[in-house]
């Protein structure tokens, strides 16, 4: 018999109470909490969602999860590392700014905030694994020092990775920036000269500064580019291509192997919640509003993160009735979950258990 699996069919349109209510049933078939101690410092990881982004879990969801933890240690807290790319989550004070107007402020959540790699996304530990992509994962060193990890992932599209769930924000959510440079190091995208208009947007957007601007059409040097997709995302001509075979797959293995060194450090001492609610092409951190490409499923909670995100994809494809991440971007998503079963991050096989 594979993982316990549970599950609680939910709509973001129901009242925030009922989601909270829903998100604490199954967070405590998970038994977790009574290993709690009272100076344990508990890691809530999340994503605070982009600015202008609406998909993010909602502050208002996670409060009774939250007030029964806060009983049991007063060292709770909220966190995330920071981005990547530039913009308001790549630097901590911005970050947390960003948080609180998003809901995540002490009045309301009640427990403090931290951006777990730091200030600038440098503070940094380095944990062994010596997996096949991975010898030493750069994880953000206010996750490893966390006792506790309490791990709640919005599952959406990935214009890298095809899905984003607890794989991904356990691998590259809870890595530095050393760490999340180490996974996208083979991402490459380069562009298609005939599509492209030069209208230079992309450039705006590369914090690397590794686009330029030439005779008819950009370029990217590929010894500045840091893999991050953002050029991807934001140009609307489609000029600039992946090559999604190769970059993709690395960079899903690469993660898994990263969500392995993660899940090593806590063992028992983690509980991972995904949000089947408002799923989306892209993931959260798009800094706009996106419309859902699939009814609300519900909410589901495991101690195996792999066997949680196979039976919340098992669970998309079921309702869309196909499969709605291909048709967002051509991406074999099954990679992190397939690498993730062969390293030992966790099953694929799971027994869904629903609670109403
Ligand atoms: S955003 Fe697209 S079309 Fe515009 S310059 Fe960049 S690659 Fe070319
Ligand atoms: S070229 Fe694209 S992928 Fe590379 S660093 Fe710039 S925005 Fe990121």
């Amino acid at each position: 018999m594979g993982a316990r699996v549970f599950f609680s069919p939910a709509s973001a349109s129901e009242p925030a109470e009922d989601l909270a209510r829903k998100a604490e049933r199954l967070f405590l078939e998970l038994g977790f909490e009574e290993r709690i101690g009272e100076e344990s410092f508990v890691a809530l990881k999340t994503h605070f969602g982009e600015k202008h982004n609406k998909g993010y879990i909602q502050p208002a969801w996670l409060t009774r999860v939250v007030d029964r933890l806060r009983r049991r240690s007063r060292r709770v807290f909220f966190t995330d590392t920071n981005t990547l790319y530039t913009g308001p989550r790549a630097n901590a004070v911005e970050h947390v700014r960003l948080a609180w107007d998003h809901g995540f402020s002490a009045d309301r959540v009640v427990v403090p905030l931290l951006i777990a790699d730091g200030l600038i996304g440098r503070d940094s530990e380095e944990v062994k694994v010596g997996l096949s992509r991975v010898k030493t994962a750069k994880l953000a060193s206010g996750i490893v020092h966390a006792d506790f990890l309490v791990c709640f992932s919005h599952i959406t599209g990935h214009i890298i990775a095809g899905v984003g769930a607890a794989v991904k924000n356990l691998g590259m959510g809870c890595a530095s920036r050393a760490g999340k440079l180490e996974q996208h190091s083979d991402v490459h995208p380069t562009v298609k000269a005939k599509a492209c208009s030069n209208c230079g947007i992309c450039l705006d957007y590369c914090s690397a500064g590794a686009i330029v601007q030439g005779e008819g059409s950009v370029r990217i040097q590929d010894d500045r580019c840091i893999g991050c997709g953002e050029c991807l995302v934001v140009c609307k001509s489609g000029a600039i291509k992946m090559r999604w075979d190769e970059d993709a797959v690395r960079l899903q293995e690469k993660m898994a192997e990263y969500a392995y060194a993660v899940h090593s450090l806590f063992g028992e001492r983690a509980a991972y919640l995904n949000f089947a609610l408002n799923i989306t092409k892209d993931c959260d951190c798009m800094a706009r509003a996106q419309k859902p490409v699939v009814d609300d499923i519900g909410l589901l909670a495991s101690s195996d993160p792999l066997a949680l995100d196979k039976a919340s994809i098992d669970l998309v494809m079921e309702r869309s009735g196909g499969d709605v991440f291909r048709k967002g971007y051509d991406i074999d998503w099954s990679v992190q979950l397939n690498h993730g079963s062969r390293i030992g991050l966790g099953s694929l096989d799971y027994e869904l258990v629903i609670r109403d």
